[in-house]
């Protein structure tokens, strides 16, 4: 990126509302964000995410406490700003990593990746190698390009049931008339098939008196039932198996998940769907191997890496406990002091 990308924005108050009427003008460069008066070196800047398509959650690097600041977009692309605020903050952090490592004169491998879906750059120096690389700004896995495969692009972890699926951005409608008002809401909601398609239940329920938001309402579960029922990706029977999961029935859900993992050459995302769905029912010994493996084909994958632990406590493997933690440079307990 060379060119400045220029945008009109206003800024979020405390309660996530515009605080002013007119928009500010906002430019992003290599140099810095500008925000109408305001101006922020890239160094400031932490990760962003977008929100409703037009909502900016923008983390700032702070020495103190987390601080965040919120942008409504109201000219430009809130999405393409969001790629190019990551891409060159990560590169930044990259860079000043390698550079520290060099002045410290410890040497050192360095290992960066670059996310092909947001073009974030992504530190795995100090991680042990896998083939797959989980990008924590988009937070989609990708593998090597001689091993990818198509759908790979559309799945992350849906942040409403915690697996890993289909996300997209769905339109929720919603038309109601009270007595002398009419009217109709729309909302938009981020998540996988499943979750989705339970809300849009509650959706068809909703417009089922007032028959003007029926049909969008029917579409849209309609839509969630094809995506669950007949995915043609090679993604197939993923979230089937989630739904299966969320239902309790384990044992069925594994077999879909098993199923995909034989066939899938690198699957870090499914085979971290297997393990969770094994802890939460109280299966911890066996959702260890499908968790090592799901951290074994994709090392970042921190997810994965907290339901080990997790896993490894629940089953008393402390010395696995020990030696994982040691691996990703989690704190361990100092021993205790001899008397
Ligand atoms: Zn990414
Ligand atoms: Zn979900």
């Amino acid at each position: 990126m060379t060119e400045a990308i220029t945008f009109k924005f206003k800024f979020l108050n405390s309660e996530g509302h515009e605080d002013s009427f007119l928009a500010k003008k906002g430019a992003l460069s290599p140099e810095g964000l500008v925000l109408g008066d305001e101006s922020l070196p890239i160094e400031a800047l932490g990760k962003a995410s977008l929100h409703s398509k037009k909502y900016i959650l923008l983390a700032l690097n702070s020495s103190d406490e987390a601080v965040s600041i919120g942008l409504a977009v109201t000219k430009g692309r809130a999405a393409d700003l969001v790629r190019a605020m990551n891409a060159l903050s990560s590169a930044r952090l990259a860079k000043h990593y390698r550079e520290a490592v060099q002045e410290s004169g410890e040497g050192g491998v360095f290992r960066f990746a670059r996310c092909p879906y947001c073009r974030a750059t992504i530190n795995l120096s100090e991680l042990p190698h896998s083939d797959q690389t989980a990008c924590g700004y988009c937070d989609r896995l990708f593998s090597p390009e001689n091993k990818a495969v198509a759908a790979e692009a559309d799945f992350c972890l849906c942040e409403h049931c915690g697996y890993y699926g289909r996300v997209q951005a769905r339109t929720m409608f919603y038309f109601y008339f009270l007595l002398v008002i009419w009217g109709f809401q729309s909302d938009e909601l981020t998540a996988c098939s499943v979750c989705a398609q339970k809300k849009n239940g509650w959706m068809v329920l909703a417009n089922l008196l007032f028959i003007i938001g029926l049909p969008n309402a029917l579409y849209q579960w309609g839509r969630c039932l094809r995506a669950i029922e007949f995915d043609r990706s090679a993604f197939g029977g993923l979230e089937k198996a989630n739904q299966l999961a969320e239902k309790g029935k384990v044992d069925e859900a594994v077999v879909y998940y098993d199923r995909l993992t034989r066939h899938l050459g690198l699957a870090g995302g499914v085979h971290y769907n297997k393990g969770r769905a094994l802890l939460l029912h109280q299966r911890a010994e066996e959702a260890v191997p499908a968790l090592e493996q799901a951290l074994s084909e994709c090392s970042n994958y921190f997810p994965s890496l907290q339901l080990l632990l997790d896993a490894y406590e629940q089953c008393g493997r402390h010395e696995q406990l020990a030696g994982l933690k040691k691996r990703y440079g989690l704190d361990v307990a100092p021993p205790a002091e001899q008397a």
